[in-house]
């Protein structure tokens, strides 16, 4: 995703929303009404739901990988009664294809905010109970291999699902699950890793579109339906109910999309405005079904059925749910969004929702990747040196950023915390000076294999370390100890001194000790000599202190720490003159 605020400030308001939520609407199942959407349940499933009494902080991981293995959601099938908009409540069941490993005596999904009120398992009434946390499910007779798990729940979601009124004053209804919030609108098994198919029965008011993941199946009166045939993380399945203006830009990645929308071979990109903003919106993507295909040369398959582009009420800039992705309302309402978040989100829909990290501590294979290549895909079709622009700016994010005394591979509990210089920019860096380092026909190589032996999947640093070092034949376990396991970049100290016919030029690695020294790294220097004349020289970094001798030509007038932007540093100095 792009952020929009300080990451403080995103966390901040979240909990002080939650908070707000929580006061003002606790959930209350009697409150809800029957809906033709949702059977009654003849039977009252034992034990009866216990009130949600306690609010988890959202963004901070509770259960452990041992507890969340115990299954694998194969699929989700949500029917989602939202007709009343204004009352902010919505009703639903949702069927879920469940393989519980082999000796579970219970599955725990995930489950915030909203209330159960039966669930039945292939059909039957099944015991269950649910926590402020969990819903687990507990049959007498156990698990079959795979089971279909139906849950009928409603209330007022508190977090996950928005409710809220576009600038228009319509309501709208816009989900935004990063990091682990889908939890709180749908029960799930709300990790990165596990992956599922899914489809959407939407009932909306008289005037409302849906838009979700995966094809349009249908709109049949005021219920839309969506279907999704590829595997897509929780935190990317949404739906966006709004008074939409849908425009299409074009088609793209023809022949190298999943079976798209209306049986073509290209997967449709198209802009979903809110009511008045459907001109700006236009024109703003005008370039949108060209990134798609720039990134389809470059990386492969364009992973999903279509990709649209939503004008939503996202917390963040942008955030790349799997072809639906959703931007700030009022950025492009007020028509000031740039283009970079634009192709950010668009490299998402390989590297972050086809391969999605495996783990929310290597945010940076989704977050450095989508950063990158947003500048490659600036620097290629508008040139003016875009990348290296990026790479610099990236540079002074990092080297003015707390977050550089952590590693960029961060296992840290809080996941907004993630949300920093080290996913984005860093990331970023890591893979310029890869490219750099193994030259750019290994580096795309081993981008593409990468993607083609994850995509909709998940990987972490090791598989890209892999695909590097697979294409280049090089040794990279020192690179990734040192810039993806270690905190810091190297901070440099320049000095230079005559010795008889040689300028000794010195270079010392002044960052605390509690950084690594940093090894293997090709430092280029361009010295300019008082006569005016420039020389261009390479050092490869191997300890605390390293020099150059070369030739002297009288005295130095300034000397230029990586004059190309290819090596992330500091200059603590300036230098000589
Ligand atoms: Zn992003």
């Amino acid at each position: 995703m792009t952020i929009l605020h300080r990451t403080s400030t995103i966390h901040q308001a979240l909990l002080v929303l939650v908070a707000a939520s929580s006061v003002s609407c606790a959930s209350n199942p009697e409150a809800v009404t029957q809906t033709a959407a949702r059977p009654a349940p003849s039977i009252d499933p034992l034990p009866r739901v216990s009130p949600v009494d306690a609010t988890p902080v959202p963004g901070v991981e509770h259960r452990s990988s041992v507890e969340r293995a115990r299954l694998d959601v194969l699929h989700y099938d949500l029917s989602i009664d939202l007709r009343r908009l204004d009352d902010t409540v919505m009703q639903a069941v949702a069927r879920l294809n469940v393989r519980p490993s082999p000796d579970a005596t219970y599955v725990d999904l995930d489950f915030v905010g909203l209330s159960a009120d039966s669930v039945l398992m292939d059909g039957a009434h099944v015991s269950f109970s649910q926590g402020p946390e969990i819903l687990r499910i507990e049959p007498d007779a156990g698990f079959s291999e795979t089971v279909r798990i139906e849950i009928f729940y409603g209330g007022r979601p508190l977090n996950g699902l928005f409710f809220g009124p576009d600038p228009a004053g319509n309501p709208t209804v816009f989900a935004d699950n990063w990091p682990n919030r889908a939890r709180w609108w749908f029960p799930s098994n709300d990790y990165p890793e596990d992956k599922a198919t899914a489809e959407f029965m939407v009932r909306v008011p008289p005037g409302y579109s849906v838009v979700a993941n995966g094809r349009l199946v249908g709109v049949d009166g005021d219920t839309w339906r969506w279907r999704t045939d590829v595997e897509i993380p929780a935190y990317t399945l949404v739906i966006g109910v709004a008074k939409s203006e849908r425009a299409t830009i074009g088609d793209a990645a023809c022949g190298m999309a999943p079976a798209a929308v209306d049986g073509g071979e290209c997967a449709e990109v198209s802009t979903w405005a809110l009511t008045g903003s459907g001109a700006y919106g236009e024109q703003r993507f005008t370039r949108a079904a060209d990134m798609v295909d720039f990134y389809t040369e470059m990386f492969g398959p364009y992973p999903y059925e279509k990709l649209a582009h939503v004008q939503s009420s996202t917390q963040f800039g942008g955030m790349e749910n799997s072809s639906a992705i959703f931007y700030a309302m009022g950025a492009w309402a007020e028509e000031r969004m740039g283009e970079g978040v634009i192709a950010h989100e668009t490299v998402h829909q390989w590297f972050g929702d086809s391969v999605t990290p495996a783990r929310w501590s290597h945010l940076w294979v989704s977050e450095g990747f989508a950063t990158y290549f947003t500048a490659v895909y600036m620097d290629a079709r508008d040139g003016d040196g875009a990348l290296r622009q990026a790479m610099e700016q990236g540079r002074e994010r990092i080297v003015g950023s707390d977050a550089s005394n952590r590693p960029v591979v961060d296992e840290r509990p809080d996941l907004f915390g993630l949300l920093n210089s080290n996913s984005y920019p860093k990331g970023a860096w890591i893979l310029h000076m890869l490219r750099t380092l193994i030259g750019d026909e290994a580096f795309f190589g081993a981008v593409r294999a990468y993607y083609a032996q994850h995509r909709n999947g998940v990987a972490d640093t090791e598989d890209v370390r892999r695909a590097m070092e697979q294409a280049s034949g090089q040794d990279l376990t020192g690179f990734f100890e040192q810039w993806a396991y270690s905190p810091g970049f190297p901070k440099l100290k320049v000095n230079s001194a005559h010795e008889g016919d040689e300028m000794v030029i010195t270079i010392e690695q002044v960052q605390s000790e509690d950084w690594p020294t940093f090894r293997g790294a090709r430092l280029e220097l361009e010295i300019t000599w008082d006569s005016g004349d420039v020389e261009r020289h390479e050092v490869w970094l191997t300890s605390r202190s390293d020099e150059l001798r070369i030739p002297t030509r009288g005295q130095v007038a300034t000397i230029t720490l990586d004059p190309n932007v290819k090596l992330l540093m500091e200059a603590v100095e300036d230098p000589p003159r």
